[in-house]
């Protein structure tokens, strides 16, 4: 007996799965990594989303470590389990760190009192792993699983998969658009899906092809709020990047402060679907030092029956003269880094917003009037741009356990591509997947794992 894994996408959770496998005696001859992406040594900076370590191989290198950040994960595996799972991923980016004293945690332990009654704060460690580091790790942690046998395959992007008969199809990326491409086909005993943003097109195509059941999704939607930096300097010097939030459980509705920039922080507009929603980014180089700071104002809103819709139909409503709505009691839109005004058409009350939000409107206002309790000099020294939007998309139903698709029980999704949103959550859930497949494939004696498979060598995946 073998059993083929293959893991769709070497990326944070891909790699994490496979390391999790060899590392208690699975053989890595019996795993194949495939990745639309290069090798740790090939890959340029500008590949920001392929390759080793996917978006995480070259993103800020922050390993946040609570199960209220990241995506879902202690919803499948509860509390205790979902930070010992994420503890692993640290200490593997530690592990292949070529300096690991250099990996600094960040840690604010205590609530400051002056927030309170009005607001929690999110408190959560985070290890800075150094991005400058990461490619270094790439290249560590790459060599290794090498040396343990993983077969990859790199700059092969899967195009197919059949779940009821259990195989794939991939091309070489320089042949995509090539009608005679030549196509290579593999089979699998268990399929990772580990296909981060990059591949959410293709998880969206295969959801429609299988008609995956999902899991009910809340909206998430609000204002980018923006002000001056010094308002907010007592709870910065506290929690650079500060999570403010509060809950109506009753109501199924929750509001956070969310991507918080300071500093040097601009408000950008996005399109999506054709209308404006904003968002905000941090510049590094201090030359664009603006001492402004903005931060979403989210609100999740649960129980509505088709949230996409309904999120689309509020934005499209809070548009005048093909933009979004910018309302300050006193100030007026402010400038991108390259000086131009932030698009957007300036109202001077908000009845407008009122009418298209509703009762929702309220707890968006109300998080304002207690901020200007909490920060009392900022009083009316503050700006709106309507609408901030996050679409979430569409998460498969998974058996918790394992994180398996309901309806074909060896394809397991994990990381973005299921439900997470940054590296400790998306490798969590891949090395909880692989410790099931331990589990199902080897046996355990003295609480180690026994891995005996017959044609190691002869059994991979034949293109
Ligand atoms: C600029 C940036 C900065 C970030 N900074 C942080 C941070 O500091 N901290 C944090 O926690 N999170 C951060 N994130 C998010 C984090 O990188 C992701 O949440 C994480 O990498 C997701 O892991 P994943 O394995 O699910 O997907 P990824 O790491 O994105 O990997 C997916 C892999 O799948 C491959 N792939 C996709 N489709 C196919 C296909 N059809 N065939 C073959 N291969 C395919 C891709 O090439 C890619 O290598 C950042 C993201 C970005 C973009």
């Amino acid at each position: 007996m073998s059993k083929k894994i293959v893991i769709v996408g070497a990326g944070v959770a891909g790699v994490n799965a496979a390391t999790k496998l060899v590392d208690n005696g699975y053989p890595g001859e019996l795993i194949t990594i495939i990745d639309m992406g290069k090798d740790p040594y090939k890959r340029k900076p500008e590949e920001v989303m392929t390759g080793f370590l996917g978006a995480g191989g070259w993103s800020d290198g922050k390993l946040t470590y609570h199960t209220a950040i990241g995506g879902q994960l202690s919803k499948y595996c509860g509390e205790e389990k979902a930070m010992e799972l994420m503890n692993q991923v640290i200490t593997n980016f530690k592990r292949f760190h070529p300096k690991p004293e250099e990996v600094q945690c960040s840690n604010p332990e205590t609530e400051p009192d002056f927030i309170k009654p009005y607001f929690g704060l999110r408190l959560f460690p985070v290890w800075h792993v150094g991005t400058d580091y990461l490619s270094e790790i790439g290249k560590n942690w790459y060599d290794f699983l090498v040396d343990k046998g993983v077969n990859f395959e790199w700059e092969a992007k899967v195009v197919s998969i059949d779940f009821k008969n259990q195989k794939f199809e991939a091309l070489d990326i320089y042949q995509l658009d090539q009608p005679y491409a030549n196509t290579r086909v593999g089979d699998y005993d268990r399929l990772i899906f580990g296909v981060g943003k990059s591949g959410i097109d293709f998880a969206q195509e295969l959801a429609n092809q299988y008609e995956l059941p999902d899991e009910p999704k809340s909206v998430q939607i609000g204002v980018r709020f923006e002000a001056p930096q010094k308002h907010f300097q007592k709870l910065i010097d506290v929690s650079y990047d500060f999570k403010l939030y509060r809950k109506f459980e009753d109501k199924g509705v929750s509001l956070r402060s969310f991507c918080t920039n300071n500093n040097a922080a601009y408000v950008a507009v996005e399109e999506t679907y054709g209308d404006h929603t904003y968002n905000g980014h941090a510049k590094k180089d201090m030359r664009y030092r603006n001492d402004m700071t903005n931060f979403g104002i989210l609100m999740e809103i649960n129980g509505i029956e088709d949230p996409f819709a309904w999120s689309r139909n509020v934005v499209n409503k809070l548009q005048f003269n093909g933009t979004g709505l910018y309302y300050s009691p006193t100030r007026i839109p402010s400038t991108t880094a390259e000086g131009n005004n932030v698009t957007s058409f300036q109202i001077d009350n908000l009845s407008g917003v009122e009418h298209v939000m509703g009762e929702y409107w309220t707890y968006i206002m109300d998080f304002i009037e207690d901020m200007k309790k909490v920060f009392p000099t900022l009083q009316d020294d503050w700006g709106i741009y309507i609408p901030e939007v996050k679409y979430l998309s569409p998460e498969p139903l998974v058996n918790y356990n394992n994180l398996s698709l309901t309806k074909y029980p060896n394809v397991h999704f994990v990381g973005d591509a299921l439900s997470a949103r940054g590296i400790t959550v998306s490798g969590a859930q891949a090395i909880y997947v692989a410790e099931n497949v331990l589990e199902q494939f080897c046996k355990v004696e003295n609480g180690s794992y026994i891995c005996e498979f017959d044609n190691i060598n002869g059994d991979i995946i034949n293109w």
